[in-house]
């Protein structure tokens, strides 16, 4: 018997267990696929050390909450700072340029002071960024930038929660870092130094409340019984969960609309590659959202790229044409490729508030609601949703 059930091993989810298991609660996580880590999914090219991500991939010093568990955990001398000399790179049907050769100077003139009367509050990325950058460029230029920010379209995402100003920094650590071993090595590492137990291919099925106590039923029809649950899943897997026990509650995360994304990663040998380094590369057309380098965190011999797609959008043979002409390389010059999926919410402005609408739909105390829909999608406010949350249980 639990004093919480956590299903989702996603940051979120680890994050929240690794809080109760501190305060001295027993918990148990339970998490569907084979690893933890969710969005975050480091792979490595079989038969080396040369790890790359295929999800989230920078972390920042400004990311206070989830520093104060890897440095109390007593590993901050496996944080990994990130090259800053690297930018990304515009694609256009011209080859790599600059950022800054796509900007339609003009236009920034003459839209910039209003950046300093027209607020973010209520307007979505579209109608806010296209009114202080003009329509030409944010058509051209920051709609396919921001879309590489979000790993979704961002046109109809609420402007307020793009680019956050956070309030506190932790200038002891690297402006923009990694972990050693990439970001999977982090979760994994704060999952096993903070002790809590971890069921990996546990798929949740069904959740019911009888007398006081949840009982947890897997696919496998294996069941755990707890004074309380958080789900850490994404909200329409939330929302599943929750269609007996709370169907207001269950009906209000089922209005968040998902993004499914598939990321299509190449490793390459630098020899082979002539693309100078850089740190990811946004493209003009919509071939793909944005491709991500692991040149931040450079290796000798290799280099790889993460190309993100809608999910669905392009054929396999696609996306290997695409990566191999974005990047002027031959199928043959790949030394080890890999596919990955990943799912997010697509936040709209309906959406700004979900601390207090869960709050206020929510009918038992002895649930919690954690993930990437609170506050925003980096893991930073996964983190302070969790921190929070496990705040209100202790
Ligand atoms: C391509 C990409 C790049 C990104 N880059 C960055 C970045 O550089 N920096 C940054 O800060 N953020 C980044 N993000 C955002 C960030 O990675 C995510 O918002 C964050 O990792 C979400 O964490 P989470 O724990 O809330 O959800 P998830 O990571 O989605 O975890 C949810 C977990 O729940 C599990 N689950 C679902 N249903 C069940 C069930 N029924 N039973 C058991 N388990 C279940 C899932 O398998 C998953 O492991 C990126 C996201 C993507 C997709």
């Amino acid at each position: 018997m639990y004093d919480c059930i956590v299903t989702g091993g996603g940051i979120s989810g680890i994050s929240f267990a690794h809080c109760l298991h501190k305060a001295g609660k027993q918990v148990l996580l339970l998490e569907k696929d084979d690893r933890i880590g969710g969005q975050i999914h480091t792979k490595t090219l079989a038969n080396t050390d040369f790890w790359y991500e295929t999800g989230a991939h920078t972390c920042y010093n400004s990311y206070v909450s989830l520093l104060s568990i890897v440095d109390a955990l007593g590993e901050s001398g496996n944080i990994r700072q990130l090259n800053r000399r690297y930018t990304y790179k515009l694609h256009t049907p011209k080859g790599l340029k600059n950022i800054a050769s796509g900007l339609y100077i003009p236009g920034m003139l003459l839209h910039a002071p209003r950046a300093l009367i027209v607020g973010k509050k209520g307007k979505t990325v579209r109608e806010y960024y296209r009114c202080i950058l003009g329509s030409r460029n944010y058509d051209h230029l920051f709609s396919k930038a921001f879309r590489a920010i979000l790993s979704q379209p961002a046109d109809d995402y609420p402007a307020e929660m793009l680019m956050k100003k956070r309030d506190s920094h932790h200038e002891n650590h690297p402006r923009s870092f990694s972990f050693a071993g990439g970001l999977s090595a982090m979760v994994n590492t704060i999952a096993a130094k903070a002790g809590f137990p971890v069921t990996a291919s546990a798929t949740v099925k069904n959740i019911s409340h009888n007398n006081g106590l949840y009982e947890v039923t897997a696919a496998s029809g294996e069941t755990w019984q707890a004074t309380s649950i958080a789900l850490a899943t994404d909200p329409s897997s939330a929302a599943a969960l929750l269609h007996e026990l709370e169907p207001e509650l269950a009906a209000l995360l089922a209005d968040i609309p998902m993004f499914h994304s598939e990321s299509f990663s190449v490793v390459v040998p630098a020899k082979w590659l002539t693309a100078e380094r850089m740190a990811g590369i946004i493209p003009l057309s919509d071939d793909f959202f944005s491709a991500v380098s692991r040149d931040l965190t450079e290796h000798p011999d290799l280099r790889c790229f993460t190309f993100h797609f809608a999910q669905g959008a392009k054929t396999d043979s696609e996306k290997w044409e695409i990566a191999c002409r974005t990047l002027n390389i031959q199928p043959s010059d790949v030394t080890g490729h890999s596919l990955t999926t990943h799912i997010l919410p697509s936040l709209r402005i309906r959406h700004l508030n979900m601390t207090a609408q869960v709050a206020n739909q929510k009918k038992s105390d002895s649930i919690y609601l954690l993930g990437n829909y609170f506050k925003g999608l980096s893991l930073e406010d996964c983190v302070q949703r969790s921190m929070e949350e496990a705040e209100r249980f202790c």
